[in-house]
C-alpha cells in the first residue's frame, strides 16, 4: 500500500471476494446471492463493487433507489436489479433501465401495473414486499386476496419473487420475535404461490439473518454489510474483512500553552501545554460532529490520537503530544484493524452510518 498524500478511502478488492467467498460457503448450493450495492455500496463505490462482484457468482443486486440503479446500468451491469424502494414518479425510468421494483403497498402496485400496461410489457418482473414486524414497508397478510386478484388481471407484470426483512437479525436477545418473523413469512409465502398458482422466489435474510439463521435462507439471500466486511457481532467480525480503509494526512502542528483553545468557540481549552495536528477532513466528509470532543479518535504510528474541540467542516484537530510525528504522515482514521466499527462505537453509533456518511468528495482508490 502506498503512503496516502491526501484524503483517501481504498477499496480492497481481495477482501470483498474473501467475504464473499465466506457468506457463500454459509450457503446451500442452490441459494442465490443477492449483493446489496445501495448508498454507493455502503460508502465505498457501488459501480466498482457490483461489477467485481458480477464476475464472480452473485445472482442479483440491490439499491434502494431508481437513480443507484440508473447508475449501475450505465456501468454496465447487467444482472438483475432490485430497486427496494422506488417512488412512482421515476417508474417510466425504472423500466427504461430494466431495473426490478419492490412493490409494498396497493397504491404502488396499481401505479406500477398502470405503467407497465401503458408501456405495453408484459410479465415485468416486480418483486412482492411483505410486513412481518419491521413496520416500515410491506403488504400485510391480509392483502394477498387483493394482490392475487390485482395480479390476475394484467398481463403486464408478473411476481418474481416475495421477500420480507428483519427486523433484529443481528440481536440474539430477540430471537423468538425473528423465528416469529420467519414462520410469518412462510405462512404468507405459501399462501401467495397458492393464489397466484406458481412459485416466485422467496427471500427474507440480510447479512445477520444469514449467519445467524441458517433454516430462513430459503431461495435467495440478500448480504449488504457483510460484503463490506461487518458480521455485526465480534464473533461474526473474526471470519470477515473490512474493504474499506480511509487515510489522511497531517496538514500542520501546532504547540498549545496552558490557556490557550482549539478549534471553533473554543471547543477545547487546554489546561496544560499539548500538541495538535490539523488533518484535512471533517464533518462534510463524513466525520460527523457526534466524533468530536474527545469521543471519536484516529492512529499515528499505531497510537491512538483523540479528536479535539469541535470538528469542522474540512478538518479535524487530534492530541498527539505523546505521538512521534511530523507534518506529511499517515494518519489512519479506520482500516482492518482499527474498524470502522471501533470508531462508530465510540460515537454510539454503527458501522453502517459511518461508512455510508463517506463523502463522494473523498478520493477512491482500489486494491485489485
Ligand atoms: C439494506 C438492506 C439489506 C442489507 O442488509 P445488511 O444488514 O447490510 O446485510 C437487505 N434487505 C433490505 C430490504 C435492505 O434494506
Amino acid at each position: 500500500m502506498l503512503k496516502a498524500q491526501e484524503t483517501v478511502l481504498e477499496i480492497d478488492l481481495k477482501a470483498l471476494k474473501h467475504n464473499f467467498d465466506h457468506l457463500k460457503s454459509k450457503l446451500e448450493s442452490n441459494t442465490k446471492f443477492l449483493a446489496v450495492v445501495k448508498a454507493y455500496g455502503y460508502g465505498s463505490d457501488a459501480c466498482e463493487i457490483a461489477r467485481y462482484l458480477e464476475g464472480l457468482d452473485v445472482d442479483y443486486f440491490a439499491v434502494a433507489y431508481v437513480n443507484e440503479g440508473i447508475k449501475l446500468r450505465k456501468a454496465g451491469i447487467r444482472k438483475p436489479i432490485l430497486v427496494l424502494h422506488p417512488q412512482a414518479a421515476n417508474f417510466d425510468k425504472l423500466v427504461a433501465h430494466c431495473l426490478e421494483p419492490s412493490l409494498y403497498n396497493a397504491k404502488i402496485l396499481n401505479e406500477f401495473i398502470e405503467i407497465a400496461t401503458a408501456e405495453n410489457q408484459s410479465n415485468y418482473p416486480i418483486h412482492i414486499k411483505f410486513n412481518t414486524g419491521l413496520n416500515r414497508l410491506g403488504f400485510s397478510k391480509n392483502d394477498i386476496n387483493y394482490i392475487a386478484s390485482k395480479l390476475k388481471g394484467s398481463k403486464a407484470v408478473k411476481v418474481k419473487s416475495i421477500f420480507s426483512h428483519l427486523a433484529a437479525s443481528e440481536d440474539l436477545t430477540e430471537k423468538n420475535f425473528t423465528l416469529n418473523q420467519i414462520d410469518s413469512f412462510k405462512n404468507i409465502s405459501s399462501n401467495m404461490i397458492e393464489s397466484i398458482g406458481y412459485k416466485p422466489i422467496l427471500h427474507i435474510c440480510n447479512t445477520s439473518g444469514l449467519l445467524n439463521y441458517p433454516d430462513a435462507h430459503l431461495d435467495m439471500v440478500r448480504s449488504g454489510i457483510g460484503l463490506y466486511g461487518f458480521g455485526n457481532s465480534k464473533k461474526e467480525n473474526q471470519y470477515l474483512k473490512p474493504i474499506a480503509t480511509l487515510k489522511t494526512i497531517i496538514s500542520q502542528i501546532h504547540s498549545i500553552e496552558k490557556g490557550e483553545s482549539v478549534g471553533y468557540n473554543r471547543g477545547f481549552k487546554s489546561d496544560t501545554f499539548l500538541k495538535t495536528a490539523t488533518l484535512p477532513i471533517g464533518h462534510a466528509d463524513g466525520i460527523g460532529r457526534q466524533y468530536g470532543n474527545g469521543k471519536g479518535f484516529v492512529t499515528i504510528d499505531g497510537k491512538k490520537a483523540p479528536i479535539i474541540g469541535n470538528v469542522c467542516m474540512d478538518m479535524i484537530m487530534v492530541n498527539i503530544t505523546n505521538i512521534d510525528c511530523k507534518e506529511g504522515d499517515e494518519v489512519i482514521v479506520f482500516n482492518n484493524n482499527i474498524t470502522a466499527e471501533n470508531l462508530a462505537e465510540s460515537a454510539n453509533t454503527i458501522s453502517y452510518e459511518i461508512l455510508t456518511a463517506i463523502s463522494q468528495r473523498i478520493k477512491r482508490s482500489f486494491l485489485k
